[in-house]
């Protein structure tokens, strides 16, 4: 066994660009996050996901899923294509109202979103550009949503969109659930899907993006009963966003002021996470959607999207609370939230504080060295444990280095087989937080992690 006793010591942690800066290496170093396109130069606001970052993902997505339908007998999923007809984005008013206010800088020519401005100079508008000192143009409006083409023949293609935001293919198919599932008011739709956006001002890093990942609610009520709706997902997302996070007095609650609402919202509270060194940002949006989307959809397609209680039989168009949130956007703040540096016994450890259902690879298997007769039965503990978590096999390097490397990209428990292994048949398993260690019977190995894991 390693590491019996450490001398640990903590490190003020950095803060701002310096923390992202280290994160960003981080996430490239041991393939987590990636610059799209990076070999032609990258392309401003388009990433990709490298090994760990994919497995992050999907722990994140199945979290959400889990939490959000598979545990309600209110709630159902759909995923609708990306691309839809042209009409659905007049309807929602993204055509005429989806557009941020833009200045450019005259002697710099950056481009700023005005409200960004406004915020980061005490709620006035600046005259100068940060940068540059330069003037600003007046704001002009600048419409997000990306143009595609639907067709072959030259002349006859019809003009789209990529969707802007991914919950419009639920207003879309509400009257098709409805009529296939057994869901009564009330009842939600959940969807995760990709949206893009020309986004004026980008970052930091995948905070904000052009492509990225969505994950909606939309949850269909009777209008006297939308109050209570409303506070209830508040409540309920809230809860579990501070749930995967170590700090949780990093989130809050804020609800919106009259001017910053949305087209589509009368009312809106967004969840908001305290960056170290960068503020309050937003991480998802609870929104006050009202009728605003079936009814329009319904006036838009000449259809009926009300609803006829079968109890009562009265007919409304139901309201809507939406809670929308950000794959890419949670996945950035739990990086920050477990990011973590300390001096052990002298030396620098980074370690990636991930809830261990978030973590990319649950366990690591490390024969002590690469002598056959430990890699051998330590690949053989990684076959019978690879079925059940993500799991890793890794045999270079002096162990105390594998050991870092483990903790860098939060993997919660490395097991390590030794030479002592191959007389007690028994093998060490070492915790990434408090680096403690625990000799447990390879035949005992699995249900132990099951059970520590669950
Ligand atoms: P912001 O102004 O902070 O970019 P928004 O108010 O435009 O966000 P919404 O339209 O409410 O965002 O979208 C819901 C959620 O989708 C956001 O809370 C965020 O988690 C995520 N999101 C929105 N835009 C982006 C983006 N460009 N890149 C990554 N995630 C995004």
């Amino acid at each position: 066994m390693v590491e019996q006793s450490n001398d640990t010591t903590a490190v003020t942690l950095p803060e701002g660009t310096e923390l992202l800066e280290r994160l960003m290496s981080l996430c490239k170093r041991r393939g987590f996050v990636y610059q799209n396109s990076e070999i032609y130069g990258g392309v401003a606001g388009l990433y990709d996901f490298g090994p760990l970052g994919v497995e992050m993902r999907r722990n994140l997505k199945n979290l959400w899923w889990t939490y959000m339908v598979q545990t309600r007998d209110n709630v159902v999923g759909i995923e609708g294509a990306i691309l839809t007809h042209p009409r659905v984005w007049e309807a929602s008013g993204h055509v005429e109202n989806f557009s941020d206010p833009l200045v450019d800088c005259k002697s710099c020519r950056r481009r700023f979103r005005a409200d960004h401005l406004v915020e980061a100079n005490g709620g006035v508008m600046p005259r100068v550009c940060p940068e540059c000192g330069g003037e600003l143009t007046e704001p002009r409006r600048f419409n997000l949503l990306m143009e595609t083409e639907l067709g072959v023949v030259e002349g006859e293609r019809m003009k789209t969109y990529l969707r802007g935001e991914a919950c419009q293919n639920i207003y879309l198919d509400w009257d098709n659930v409805m009529k296939s599932s057994r869901v009564r008011i009330p009842f939600g739709i959940c969807q995760i899907g990709k949206a893009f956006r020309n986004e004026v001002t980008l970052g930091p890093y995948i905070m904000r993006q052009r492509e990225f990942e969505q994950w909606d609610l939309q949850f269909f009520v009777h209008p006297n009963e939308m109050e209570r709706w409303f506070a209830y997902w508040q409540e309920e997302r809230s809860t579990w966003c501070r749930s995967l996070i170590n700090r949780a007095e990093r989130v809050r609650l804020r609800p919106h002021a009259q001017d910053e609402l949305a087209h589509y919202a009368k009312r809106a509270t967004d969840i908001e996470y305290e960056v170290p060194g960068m503020g309050w940002k937003e991480w998802e949006g609870i929104h006050w959607r009202g009728d605003w989307d079936l009814r329009r959809h319904g006036e838009f397609s000449g259809q009926d999207l009300s609803y006829t209680d079968p109890v009562t039989n009265e007919r409304y168009i139901p309201w809507i609370v939406e809670a929308s949130g950000g794959v890419d956007r949670t996945f950035f703040y739990l990086l920050v939230d477990a990011y973590d540096e300390e001096i052990v016994n002298g030396e620098k450890r980074t370690v990636l504080r991930l809830h261990k259902k978030v973590a990319p690879y649950k366990v690591a298997v490390l024969p002590l060295s690469k002598k056959p007769e430990l890699t051998e039965p330590a690949r053989a503990i990684w076959r019978t444990l690879a079925p059940l978590f993500t799991t890793e096999y890794d045999e270079t390097q002096a162990i105390g280095r594998r050991y870092r490397r483990q903790d860098e990209i939060g993997t919660p428990y490395c097991v390590t087989f030794d030479f002592q292994s191959l007389e007690d048949q028994a093998v060490t398993i070492r915790e990434r937080d408090s680096m403690t260690q625990r000799r447990v019977p390879i035949a005992d190995l699995p249900a132990i992690l099951v059970q520590d894991l669950a």
